[in-house]
């Protein structure tokens, strides 16, 4: 259980984001909910949260912004004392194939997934080094294990979160500090649900249980990388894919 710790769960106003939030909070953390654009919809995850009997605040912040995420950082940092767990959630896509792609499609789906993890992980990080103490969970994806056509900026930004979750871990593990990585596969969500029917049915062919997955199978996982039960796990990759990257 999660009494007394305060997480961040970055872009929790819908979906997966939403859903870890949730989670934590029933859990017992107070939880940080972040959006940048969709302020209704992160009011609405509080809402959730404190009608359950939760505790939730929500802050705008664009993750590609180094400067905000210092910000956000001071905010928290004033309002709770310091933070516990840091969960890198937010994410886009600009799917295309490789010789249409624009640099600007590129860079833009680079810099929220990746560099927004970076971004959040290097101003908190002070914080948890002065704890000896701290749980880092980073949504990465399984087109960062595999790769996936249409998606090369995605999968590197995915696989990226990897190297940078494995390289962190390396860090602060003789901190107390653990940081380890969710590799979700298709997960039913706004970012999932503008695929056409027989798209839909060609990955489902394609994974082993032969179902997409919910935002509480990620949520539990990350439940789980947040709370003491895994204190001796870090720099991993957890695939909750119903099979896909075996
Ligand atoms: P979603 O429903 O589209 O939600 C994405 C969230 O990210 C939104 O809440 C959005 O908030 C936030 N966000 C985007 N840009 C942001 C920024 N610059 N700063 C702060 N927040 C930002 O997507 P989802 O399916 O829940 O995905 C959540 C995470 O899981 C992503 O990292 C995604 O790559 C990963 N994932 C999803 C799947 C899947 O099948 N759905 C599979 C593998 C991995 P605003 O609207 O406020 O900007």
């Amino acid at each position: 259980m999660l009494e007394g710790r305060v997480a961040l769960v970055t872009g929790a106003g819908k979906g997966i984001g939403r859903a870890i939030a949730m989670e934590l909070a029933a859990q017992g953390a107070r939880v940080v909910v972040n959006y940048n654009g969709s302020e209704e919809k992160a009011l609405e995850t509080v809402r959730l949260i404190e009608e359950a009997g939760g505790e939730a605040w929500a802050v705008k912040c664009d993750v590609s912004d180094f400067d905000s995420c210092g910000e956000l950082a001071k905010k928290v940092t004033e309002k709770y004392g310091g933070l516990d767990i840091l969960v890198n959630n937010a994410g886009i896509t600009r799917d295309g194939l490789i010789m249409r792609m624009s640099e600007e499609d590129y860079d833009k789906v680079l810099d929220t997934n990746l560099k927004g993890a970076f971004n959040t992980i290097r101003h908190f990080s002070p914080g948890f080094l002065k704890r000896r103490s701290g749980k880092i969970i980073n949504i990465s994806s399984v087109s960062g294990v595999l790769g996936n056509a249409g998606q090369a900026n995605y999968s590197a930004s995915k696989a990226g979160l990897i190297g940078l979750t494995k390289s962190v871990a390396r860090e602060l593990a003789s901190r107390g500090i653990c940081v380890n990585a969710v590799a979700p596969g298709f997960i039913e969500t706004d970012m999932t649900k503008s695929m056409s029917d027989k798209a839909r049915e060609a990955v489902i062919d394609s994974i082993p249980m032969r179902r997409t997955g919910t935002v509480e199978d990620i949520a539990r996982t990350v439940a789980f990388l947040s709370d003491a039960a895994s204190d001796y796990i870090t720099g991993q990759v957890l695939c909750v894919d119903g099979g896909m990257a075996i």
